[in-house]
């Protein structure tokens, strides 16, 4: 047996009994990539980030994080961030040029961390948390290796996701038909996106109970855009229908799986996917119904109503 699967399961394991009350516990932490995000035909980035925080504050969620891109810190990015710390959520690093290390060298991507630290570290509630852009950590083991190494030597500690989704290409398909004129059903939009990230989370909520005998405390992977800024609210009202409870995203961060760098090279998919995959889930069973285009696409369609477009 592996020496990684060894230490996977002594870290993970409990007993049945224990397990059947670990899976009833379902918590979660919101957070957000990408900001400060550019204005777009819907909402300018400011009106975006307004949205964002009192839906935040509505919803009750004390903590979320902020995982931020400090290349588009212009003015109005500065009071966005600011904006965000004032309410009381995390603001993290998720580098400065928004770089794919599939595409730059191991030192190449440290430095654009590095850049980021220093735009983002002034913040009051900044965290030295990493989060990869395109939850790439590296093309090869050795990499990956290097990579952590160097982010551990500048303090940081890894801002991994576990619910990982496409809410990114639901907010595209929105601002696309938003462009062409197209009339969209946003009462069914507001449940195709809850119903689409509830479901990523009961996804990699029971994989967790399979794979790994327990569901740790679970970070969800939101970008701050424009389908978040419109039906934030009706998500966490589905989440906590559904059983989850909203928690901060420091605490998410305190379970046992933050402390384990899961030796897999599948890790685009989050912490408990690799897990998994470690403890003998085929990578291949790994993806839920709402990680594919076609499908999100064909939803989508459905919520199209008419169009304003001459023909
Ligand atoms: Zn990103």
């Amino acid at each position: 047996m592996r020496l990684t699967l060894i230490i996977v399961l002594l870290l993970m394991h409990l007993s049945p009994a224990a397990s059947a009350q670990k899976c009833n516990d379902k918590r979660l932490a919101l957070t957000f990539d990408d900001a400060p995000t550019i204005d777009t035909g819907i909402f300018t980035g400011e009106q975006r980030t307004q949205r964002i925080i009192s839906a935040l504050q509505q919803a009750g969620v004390r903590q979320a994080g902020f995982f931020a891109v400090s290349e588009r810190l212009d003015e109005a990015g500065d009071r966005r961030l600011s904006a965000y710390a004032a309410a009381g959520h995390v603001i993290a690093n998720h580098t400065h040029s928004h770089i794919n290390l599939h595409r730059v060298s191991t030192q190449a991507f440290l430095q654009d961390v590095k850049k980021a630290h220093r735009a983002l570290s002034k913040y009051p509630t900044f965290m030295p948390l990493f989060r990869f852009p395109y939850l790439n950590e590296g093309i090869s083991a050795q990499q990956r290796d290097q990579i952590r190494i160097g982010l551990n030597n500048l303090g940081y500690r890894q801002g991994y996701v576990t619910i990982d989704n496409f809410d990114f290409y639901l907010d595209r398909l929105l601002r696309e038909a938003t462009a062409a004129g197209l009339g969209i059903d946003h009462s069914k939009l507001s449940q195709l996106y809850a119903e689409v990230i509830v479901g990523a989370a009961e996804h990699y909520h029971n994989m967790a109970c399979r794979w790994l005998d327990r569901t740790p405390a679970h970070v969800l992977l939101l970008h701050e855009n424009d389908i978040a800024a419109l039906y934030l609210n009706s998500l966490v009202t589905a989440l906590k229908a559904s059983g989850w409870s909203i928690i901060p995203v420091t605490d998410a961060y305190q379970d046992p799986i933050a402390k384990f760098m899961p030796d897999t090279l599948l890790l685009g998919q989050g912490r408990v996917a690799a897990l998994a995959h470690l403890a003998g889930a085929a990578a291949e069973s790994l993806r839920h119904q709402g990680e594919n285009t076609d499908y999100l696409q064909q939803r989508f369609a459905s919520i199209i109503t008419e169009s304003d477009t001459p023909h």
